[in-house]
């Protein structure tokens, strides 16, 4: 059994992990006090490419959790990341909101509009979405079918008050059925979250833990990064889901609560 440390990097999902909608967890706060207190770390992991960092910082704050800029791993990040590495230079066509666009931008990227001087497609979770786009990308994967094409995540649907609405995986769907195309996806269940965060604070993988609610994405992104994983069944993921399941985590907990204990423990 891979043993959790005190002294380790957690990497933590949000939505069903830490809180719920707008909803923090009773044992949050006490639960980021502990790893500090114990000389551990702790990044917030998010496949949510609609959202910037700060708006991340803004979030947690009306929940009543204090964060900063470097507390965050986010799919805009790690995007702008493996785009410095393959395309350094590229003009891109940003299918994604202002706030990816500006991450992209502050990362030495030019964005535009212009279909003759795009070198490489981005789609994210375009909460702004319009037909236009839709059409521009069509255009560009039809007219230009060996242009790279990239996608900030894949989930299908994003989670709301009233239930779900489309997210980044469902918009590719679409652009598959006009052009045969899928996109190199960049955010979990892919291993270059949890890379990217273990290259930036210096921890190995045996050092790290994983800890979501969802198998398909956060346990598949520890797993394949080689990381500690454990799921929590405090939000998406049911006993009868995880019994299906091939992927399975190397912790299963009721909440991420029962981690104070574990972490005090090694204190
Ligand atoms: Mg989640």
């Amino acid at each position: 059994m891979k043993e959790i440390k005190g002294n380790g990097l957690f990497l933590f999902d949000m939505d069903g992990t830490l809180y719920l909608g707008n909803r923090l967890y009773d044992f949050t706060n006490e639960l980021l006090a502990t790893i500090r207190a114990c000389g551990g770390k702790y990044m917030f992991m998010t496949n949510n490419s609609s959202k910037s960092v700060a708006d991340y910082i803004k979030k947690l704050s009306n929940l009543g959790v204090d964060s900063c800029y470097e507390d965050f791993i986010t799919s805009s990040q790690a995007t702008a990341y493996y785009l410095k590495k393959h395309h350094l230079g590229a003009t891109l066509y940003v299918c994604g909101t202002e706030s990816l666009k500006k991450e992209l931008r502050s990362q030495g990227f030019a964005i535009s509009d212009c279909l003759d001087e795009i070198d490489v497609i981005v789609m994210g979770f375009d909460t702004e979405l319009t037909f236009k786009k839709l059409e521009d990308v069509s255009k560009l994967l039809l007219t230009r079918p060996d242009i790279p094409y990239i996608a900030t995540n894949p989930d299908y649907v994003c989670p709301t008050e009233f239930g779900s609405v489309p997210d980044c995986g469902s918009v590719c769907d679409m652009l598959c059925n006009v052009s045969g195309r899928r996109p190199v996806v960049i955010g979990k269940p892919e291993a270059l979250m949890p890379q990217l965060a273990m290259e930036h604070t210096g921890y190995s993988a045996d050092n790290t833990l994983v800890v979501g609610d969802r198998i398909y994405t956060d346990i598949k992104s520890g797993i394949k990064a080689g990381t500690i994983t454990a799921l929590v069944l405090s939000g998406e993921t049911t006993r009868e889901i995880l019994d299906a399941s091939q992927d399975k985590p190397d912790y299963v907990f009721e909440s991420a609560k029962e981690l104070i204990s574990i972490i005090k423990k090694d204190c």
